[in-house]
């Protein structure tokens, strides 16, 4: 497995933010020290691309599986500087001739963002590429290389590009504000806060459990995505709502049919009164558009009517499979998957509406005091604030480094 000491990373959309450019440098910075944090980073500075430096050689792997976690960087290549100047690219590429030698055909690409280099990227190219040819034997081909070296040539120095990793894409986590993420602990809630992250959101999370009724399950389940979510943010809240005796206050006084809706407009009287006390600009959930009876058009309108914040579902127009997916590639599907008593199949209704207006729930819920139960929910509320789920050591065997 090779190892790296420097990497460098680019990122589209922050440069197209202007007169904000600062800004999103600083929490960009901000962000990969701390998705690096524990290793042996030198420096971390932004000439053209993100330029990180280490002081020792690190397995890629390792740093590319944290620097996957910060949104903002869209594509990420390891890389060896060679210096500043041509002459020490040549004499690195000449020494190296043997490891650059991997196959008949070979062409020279170069980048140079750095206009007060003395060569174009063209001489650099053609020079290169006659020093490779006498000290290899390998031919050129320009169109169809076995072999494509390339240089990159920033204000800060000559690097040589051993591969390109897609980033996480999206912008810097803290550059958009901050929301209250309704936490359930099946597969689709985390997606939907991940999705959030990635358009430089932070977040906080809720989660609403049915104890008495049902164990605790579902709580330490949540604590543990919201561990691993925080990979991506560093340290957030969670409420952990106690919420079976308003269920059950409601299964007591309300048509069976309309419970579902019933509850997720109770959820989110109590979320927006925690996102309140939090700052959170908005909530965002795990719907799906049809996935379930609760999340019909009508019964979202309903769910939406009572909402005092922007209601956001990144999952909107997601397949299910789609949503699976993604889970798996961040992690979260392994822990949603673990059993837990989901508070909503809790008094589950028989046959739940597919079709309710936000009249019909308004009149359901006049038979309930619901200012009241909302302001007894929130009082029950236990905060917890939770760091992120450490990174395994870096492993230290021996690994081949880079030409
Ligand atoms: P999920 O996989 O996220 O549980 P789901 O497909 O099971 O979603 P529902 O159970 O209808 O769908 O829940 C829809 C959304 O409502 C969830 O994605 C979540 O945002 C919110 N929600 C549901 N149950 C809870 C809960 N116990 N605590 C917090 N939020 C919840
Ligand atoms: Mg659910």
């Amino acid at each position: 497995m090779e190892t790296v000491r420097h990497v460098l990373a680019s990122f589209h959309e922050l440069a197209l933010k202007g007169a904000h450019r600062g800004k999103f440098e600083r929490v960009l910075r901000r962000n990969i020290s701390r998705a690096l944090a524990g290793l042996p980073v030198a420096d971390i500075s932004i000439p053209a691309r993100v330029t990180i430096r280490f002081t020792d050689d690190l397995p890629w792997r390792e740093v590319h599986h944290r620097l996957d976690t910060v949104f903002g960087l869209n594509a990420l290549l390891p890389v060896t500087y060679v210096g500043r100047s041509w002459e020490e690219l040549e004499a690195h590429c000449r020494a190296h001739a043997a490891e650059l030698a991997r196959g008949a055909t070979f062409a020279v690409r170069c980048r140079r963002s750095h206009k007060l280099f003395p060569l174009t990227s063209e001489e650099i190219q053609r020079r290169l590429g006659a020093v490779l040819r006498e000290c290899t034997g390998m031919r050129v081909d320009l169109s169809t290389p076995e072999v494509t070296v390339r240089v990159i040539v920033q204000s800060d120095g000559v690097y040589l590009v051993h591969g390109r990793w897609p980033g996480p894409g999206g912008l810097p986590v803290g550059t958009s504000g901050r929301v209250l993420v309704l936490l359930s602990g099946g597969i689709d809630s985390p997606v939907a806060a991940y999705l959030a992250l990635k358009r430089g959101v932070t977040a906080h999370f809720i989660h609403f459990h049915s104890q008495p009724y049902v164990g605790d399950a579902s709580v330490r389940k949540a604590e543990e995505i919201v561990a691993l979510l925080n990979r991506y943010q560093g340290p957030s809240r969670l409420a952990v709502v106690p919420f079976g005796q308003c269920q059950q206050e409601i299964v007591t006084r309300c048509p069976e049919a309309l419970r579902v809706v019933l509850y997720r407009r109770m959820m989110l009287r109590v979320a927006a009164r925690v996102a309140r006390r939090w700052r959170c600009q908005a909530l965002v959930t795990g719907e799906s558009l049809n996935q379930v009876a609760s999340q019909t058009l009508p019964n979202l309108a309903a769910i939406d009517r009572i909402a005092r914040l922007p209601v956001l579902r990144p999952l909107i127009s997601m397949d299910k499979q789609e949503i699976i997916d993604l889970a798996e590639r961040i992690g979260t599907y392994e822990l949603s998957i673990l059993p837990h008593a989901d508070c909503c199949s809790f008094l589950q209704p028989r046959h739940p509406t597919t079709g309710v207006s936000a009249a019909a729930c308004a009149a359901a819920e006049s038979a309930l005091d619901v200012e009241r139960w909302a302001r007894e929910v929130q009082r029950q509320a236990q905060v917890t604030y939770l760091q992120p789920l450490p990174w395994p050591s870096p492993r230290s065997q021996p690994l081949r480094a880079w030409a």
